[in-house]
């Protein structure tokens, strides 16, 4: 007989970076939440952006004003709230002979730019001559260089880690939230939503809950999401893929982000200093099929290569240079006509009300906006609730790991024999959370062993990620806690030991062991382009 679970004002359908925040925001407003990720949390398209933290600049050009003032004020807030995770970003913005965007209207980009941001503690731009500009980055190509803009914005490294700050927020507030359970059914009658079914994780049966509220917030699956409804829903999304091309320092590299019109198609984009490497994307293209299911392709990949070989001409990057690539599809609102640039990056907030009352899909929304759109969710589940709830703590409540206080630096060098660097890179990760990663290191001598050969890497991370942060398998362990996958050797030389390390801690036999590290193998393999390119 199929288990069937109640008791809980509203269920989140995806564990990205919005239904992470809605969840938290709900929890700290005192509903009972459960959200359930069909995968791990942040696994989707959360994991796959230019992980900037940032106004969008380009969306000034399609009079997007509001979501620009919106993105900038939500740029202050994260980085008060999330300030072990999001920092300061300086970016340039050469300008060429013949490009199709000039000094003025650079000049009045950065301007209103500028105005938007107002009142925000973040360095306002400068125009720079061709002489300045060479003086700072030296690399950049001067053939054809009139000058350029200097500007800031800000960066989240590991946009993974705020997902799972905002899931274990929702958890410390009373959420139950839950990985590995895919949402299969949602049951509507009368028009009005009853429950859904999910598969449980651990006895692999089908769950059923019983509940008002859903919020869907499955990202690019949010179609797929509503097809498991009992009736006809119309479709509402028209994802774009988006690529990245991830390489290490370079002849001629810059010192700072970059971001550059391409010559093939006049787009911007980016070339900036991330996580000891440089992240240089994106593409823009329409994409039907499953989001899960996207890589960057030959030709994407062809396109990033040229563009930032004409853009710092020493630098000769070829495929041999590239350390991984990922995709992701953004789940912006269908469009059928007009350039995939041009798709508003707005996020809307559906109700359902004619076909399933009580149900509510989110499409659209950044990284950056993630928390306005959690409270702008949230306010509209409390009325459709019709209950009483307290304010809104998001705005100023920080992550769980985002006050790093003096007593955390003494724990953590209590810890046993960390170096500075490897302080930062903990700090830099978990921000306060490392002070329990430093209690493990503490009460066993080994767990404070250093697993990688530049001593940066401690044992105690493996069994934190598992026993404190939800991960289930290596890839969770490696991609989306430690963060050691996305190193420039994606960390390979490590994951033997990572993964007896897990296997102790969780009980898996050999064979169990070698099947983690054989997935662990298909996905490094996969987001590493072919050398027949
Ligand atoms: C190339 C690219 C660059 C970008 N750059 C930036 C940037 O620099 N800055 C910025 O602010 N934004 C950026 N974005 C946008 C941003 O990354 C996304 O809009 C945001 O991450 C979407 O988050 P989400 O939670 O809605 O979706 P997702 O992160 O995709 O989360 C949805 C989740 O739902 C889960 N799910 C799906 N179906 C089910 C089911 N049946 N049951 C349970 N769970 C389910 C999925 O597994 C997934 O984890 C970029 C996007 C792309 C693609």
């Amino acid at each position: 007989m199929t288990e069937v679970i109640t008791g809980y004002d509203i269920v989140v359908i995806g564990g990205g970076i919005n239904g992470a925040g809605i969840a938290r925001d709900a929890a700290l407003r005192g509903l009972r939440v459960l959200l359930l990720e069909k995968n791990d949390f942040g696994s989707g398209t959360s994991s796959w952006s230019s992980r900037l933290i940032h106004g969008g600049l380009r969306y000034l050009e399609f009079g997007e004003i509001p979501l620009v003032f919106e993105s900038l004020h939500e740029r202050r807030r994260l980085r008060l709230v999330a300030a072990h995770l999001v920092t300061k970003l300086r970016l340039n913005l050469p300008i060429y002979k013949n490009a199709r965007r000039g000094k003025l209207i650079i000049r009045l980009g950065m301007f209103a730019y500028d105005l938007l941001s107002f009142g925000k503690k973040v360095p306002r731009h400068r125009m720079l001559s061709k002489d300045e500009l060479l003086q700072e980055e030296p690399g950049l190509n001067a053939e054809g260089l009139l000058g350029g803009a200097q500007y800031y914005d800000a960066q989240v490294s590991f946009a993974e880690r705020l997902v799972l700050e905002n899931i274990i927020g929702a958890k410390e507030a009373g959420a139950d939230v839950r990985n590995y359970s895919p949402v299969i059914g949602i049951s509507v009658r009368q028009g009005t939503v009853r429950g859904l079914q999910f598969i449980d994780r651990a006895s692999g049966s089908e769950v059923e809950v019983s509940a008002g509220l859903v919020i869907n917030a499955a990202g690019p699956w949010v179609d797929r999401v509503l097809a498991t409804v009992n009736r006809e829903m119309p479709r509402f999304m028209g994802g774009t893929k988006g690529s990245h091309i991830i390489v290490g320092h370079f002849d001629g590299a810059p010192r700072s982000a970059f971001y550059v019109e391409a010559r093939a198609d006049s787009r911007p984009f980016f070339i900036i200093p991330w996580n000891d490497q440089y992240l240089i994307g994106t593409t823009d293209i329409r994409y039907e099929g499953d989001p899960g299911d996207v890589v960057a392709s030959d030709a994407e990949i062809a396109y990033l290569l040229h563009e930032t070989n004409r853009v710092f001409p020493a630098a000769n990057l070829g495929m041999d240079d590239i350390h991984y690539a990922y995709a992701g599809v953004r789940p912006l609102p269908r469009r059928e006509k007009g350039p995939e640039s041009a798709i508003t990056r707005k996020h809307i907030i559906r109700q359902h009300k004619k076909q399933a009352r009580g149900l509510v899909s989110v499409i659209g929304g950044k990284l950056t906006t993630y928390r306005n759109l959690a409270e702008q969710v949230v306010d509209m589940a409390v009325k459709i609730l019709a209950v009483k709830a307290t304010e809104c703590q998001t705005r100023s409540l920080p992550l769980p790991g985002a006050t790093v206080s003096a007593a955390t630096k003494e724990r953590m060098s209590a810890a046993g024999d960390l170096s500075t660097e490897c302080l930062k890179r903990l700090l830099g990760i978990y921000g306060a959370r490392a002070a329990g990663i430093a209690a493990l290191a503490l009460g066993d001598p080994g767990m404070a062993k250093k697993i990688d050969s530049a001593g940066l890497v401690i044992a105690a991370e493996v069994v934190f990620a598992q026993r404190y942060e939800m991960a289930v398998s290596l890839i969770d362990i490696v991609h989306r806690r430690m963060m050691t996958g996305l190193m420039p050797d994606q960390g390979v030389s490590m994951n033997d030991e990572i993964a007896a390390l897990a296997a102790a801690e969780a009980g898996w036999d050999s064979k169990e062991k070698e099947r983690q590290l054989a997935a662990l193998r298909d996905y490094n393999e996969r987001l590493r382009p072919k050398p027949d390119f």
